[in-house]
Parts: C-alpha cells; sequence; structure tokens
C-alpha cells in the first residue's frame, strides 16, 4: 500500500503552523480514536497514519526532511533512532498511545506519540535497559520471552508514601506546604521576587517526619522480577521495545519509568544474516555439480527441497524467495542465498584416483581457456 502524503492525511496545507497543525491532528485523533470505533480496524489504520504525520511534521527537522525527499527521507535519516510504528504496535504498547492523548487533549504535552520520552516529572521512576538473547530462528519467526530483573517498587508497607504506617506526611514546614519559596531581593533597579521550588520537600509542600523502616522513608523497594515480553519477528540487534511503566517506580508514589528491552542477536553455526536475507553456505559434491541434484537444505524455518541445476559452478547463488526474515512493518520478506560451493575430496582411495585421471582426460571435463570469454562464462556460471 503508498503511503499517503501526511500533509494529505490530517487535512493540511504545506505551510502549515505548528498550531494547525495540532488542531489538525486533535480532530483527527478524536474522529479516529479506536474507543469510539470499536473493532473497525480501517479507522485504527487512519488514526496511526494520523499519529504518524504529526510525529513527523511535528519535527522540524523530520518535516524539512519530509518536505524535501517524501516518506524516503524520513525513513531513511531516522530510522535506527527513535521508533518505528512496527516495533511500536508490536510490542504490545499501543494502549499508551491512547492513554498519552488524553494528556495532549488534555492541554498540551505534546510529547511523546511514538516511542520518545515523555516528559520527565521530578518523581517519576528511572528507565531501565534490559537485553534479550534471540535466535536468528527466534527472530524469524518473533518469540516471547521472559526477562529477569531486578528493580524499585512501590512498598508494600507504606504504600509507596514513605511515611510510618499510622503517621501521614504533614505540611511541609520550610515552605508551609505551598512547594514554593518566595525570596525577595533587592537591588539597584527594585525589588525581584525569586520563585524557587521548595528544597525539603522537592515542591510536593508535604513532607514524611516519621519514615517507613521497610524502604527508609524512600517508598520503595528493590525486587527480584520477571516479565514477559513479546519479540515481533524481524527484529534486529540494537532494535529496543519499550516497555511502558516497567521501569523502577518512582519515589514516594511516583509513576514508574519504562523498561528498555535491546535486542541481541546470537551468532548462528550455519546462517549469516544480512539485512532480511540470510545466507547459508552449501558445500557439493563434483558430480552433483556436474549432474545436478536435488538437496535438502536448512532455513530458518525447516528443511525444504532444492534443484542443483546440471553443470552448476562453484560459487553460485541460489535464492529461496521468502525463507529470510520478514520486515517489521509487515510488508514483504527477505530471501535465504545459498551460496555453492563444490567440495574437493583430499583424501582418495586408489579406485577414486583412477576414477578421477580418467575424468581428466575427458573433453568435457577440463575448464575451458582463459581470456575475457571464459571469464564471462564464469559470470554467467555464477548468475551474475
Ligand atoms: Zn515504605
Ligand atoms: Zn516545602
Amino acid at each position: 500500500m503508498a503511503k499517503r502524503d501526511y500533509y494529505e492525511i490530517l487535512g493540511l496545507n504545506r505551510n502549515a503552523s505548528e498550531d494547525e497543525i495540532k488542531k489538525a491532528y486533535r480532530k483527527h485523533a478524536l474522529k479516529y480514536h479506536p474507543d469510539r470505533n470499536k473493532d473497525n480496524p480501517a479507522a485504527e489504520e487512519r488514526f496511526k497514519e494520523g499519529a504518524e504525520a504529526y510525529e513527523v511534521l511535528m519535527d522540524a527537522q523530520k518535516r524539512q526532511a519530509y518536505d524535501r525527499f517524501g516518506h524516503e527521507g524520513v525513513s531513511s535519516t531516522f530510522r535506527g533512532g527513535g521508533f518505528q510504528w512496527s516495533d511500536f504496535s508490536h510490542a504490545g504498547d499501543f494502549q499508551d498511545i491512547f492513554s498519552n492523548l488524553d494528556e495532549i487533549f488534555g492541554g498540551g504535552i505534546f510529547g511523546d506519540l511514538l516511542g520518545r520520552r515523555r516528559p520527565r516529572r521530578s518523581n517519576r521512576g528511572e528507565d531501565l535497559k534490559v537485553s534479550v538473547s534471540l535466535t536468528l530462528e527466534e527472530i524469524a519467526e518473533g518469540a516471547q520471552k521472559t526477562i529477569r530483573l531486578s528493580r524499585l517498587v512501590a512498598c508494600d508497607t507504606c504504600g509507596g508514601g514513605g511515611a510510618k504506617p499510622g503517621s501521614a506526611p504533614v505540611p511541609c514546614d520550610m515552605c508551609g506546604g505551598v512547594g514554593q519559596i518566595r525570596q525577595a531581593t533587592r537591588s539597584l533597579f527594585g525589588q525581584f521576587v525569586n520563585v524557587a521550588t521548595c528544597p525539603q520537600c522537592n515542591g510536593k509542600g508535604r513532607m514524611v517526619r516519621e519514615h517507613c523502616s521497610s524502604c527508609h522513608g524512600q517508598g520503595r523497594v528493590k525486587k527480584q522480577e520477571t516479565l514477559s515480553v513479546n519479540i515481533p519477528a524481524g527484529v534486529s540487534e540494537g532494535n529496543y521495545i519499550p516497555l511502558r511503566g516497567q521501569g523502577n517506580a518512582g519515589p514516594n508514589g511516583g509513576p514508574a519509568g519504562d523498561c528498555m528491552v535491546f535486542i541481541e542477536e546470537t551468532e548462528h553455526d550455519h546462517f549469516e544474516r544480512h539485512g532480511n536475507d540470510i545466507v547459508y553456505d552449501l558445500p557439493i559434491s563434483f558430480s552433483q555439480a556436474a549432474l545436478g541434484a536435488d538437496i535438502e537444505v536448512p532455513t530458518l524455518t525447516g528443511r525444504v527441497s532444492m534443484k542443483i541445476p546440471q553443470g552448476t559452478q562453484s560459487g553460485r547463488i541460489f535464492r529461496l524467495r521468502g525463507k529470510g526474515f520478514p520486515e517489521l512493518d509487515g510488508y514483504g520478506t527477505g530471501d535465504q542465498l545459498v551460496r555453492v560451493a563444490v567440495w574437493t575430496p583430499t583424501k582418495l582411495s586408489r579406485e577414486e584416483e583412477a576414477l578421477f585421471r580418467h575424468l581428466e582426460k575427458l573433453k568435457n571435463a577440463q575448464p575451458p581457456e582463459g581470456g575475457k570469454g571464459f571469464f564471462e562464462r564464469v559470470r554467467e556460471a555464477l548468475g551474475g
């Protein structure tokens, strides 16, 4: 499916201002919001389309790239950085966009639609990074993995507030519960009033007098936990999947950070990955190369039979269509490339030696003379 023009999606003209983009996007998102379009995949598509358009047009750099080079400009300039839609929705994280919409509609935190970090609140928990190793077979099919991690969770004893059970937080005595401190300074030009966040309560206005003994007033404690994460097929080393709210709990009952799951590829004994293609080296005998053969080869998803035609040269590459990795965005699949090498026997019995001596005398067993024509024929035979 061809990608639609971002301006067209949001009904904007090309010199639309930021405000116009925001307005148009709100309208678009409200109309196609999945909560209002239950079981309507077309609306969901439109909704995603709009979010993507919004994400690009609100980013000056991306918008410029898009204006100059179109979709290609955005994806080639920004692939690898940030997040692709496919990563995002596969991660089971789709829900998060909808909760973010409240923030957006609520008044202006135009933060993370497509996986960028939300504006940090001072008491938000830290993000965590974990990595998960996948075999190429797992990457080809997608996998569900269990991750063990040690993270800070809200303290059970005090419910995350940090106060000793039975004692409630009291108004901060430094700021009188306001959370801010005003300081008047005199200068030549008159009196200035400087408003600063209260350093004692960090602007919360309340403080804990008697600390919870389980968490020493931190409101959170370390815990070993396991998470389950769905890895979409086709990921690569260095891709990551954000699990929203699965990082450390925030101090004093603050919201949790995210857990970023980074993908690591384990090396394979037989396969080599090249983008979405997979390369497999297949040794064949002289006779198989000369006579042709049906040979079973392994693929990432099981063994398949392939035909080696008569007169196959060493080094020739055969393509098994669709036996590579699926594209993350769901459009298309890579191939398996089978690189044939004629295997030369290293030990010969008397009888075998005699046979090879015999072969050597045959006219068609001799490679052709060198020179331009020869190399052309070899290149042809190698399929290049
Ligand atoms: Zn506690
Ligand atoms: Zn205070």
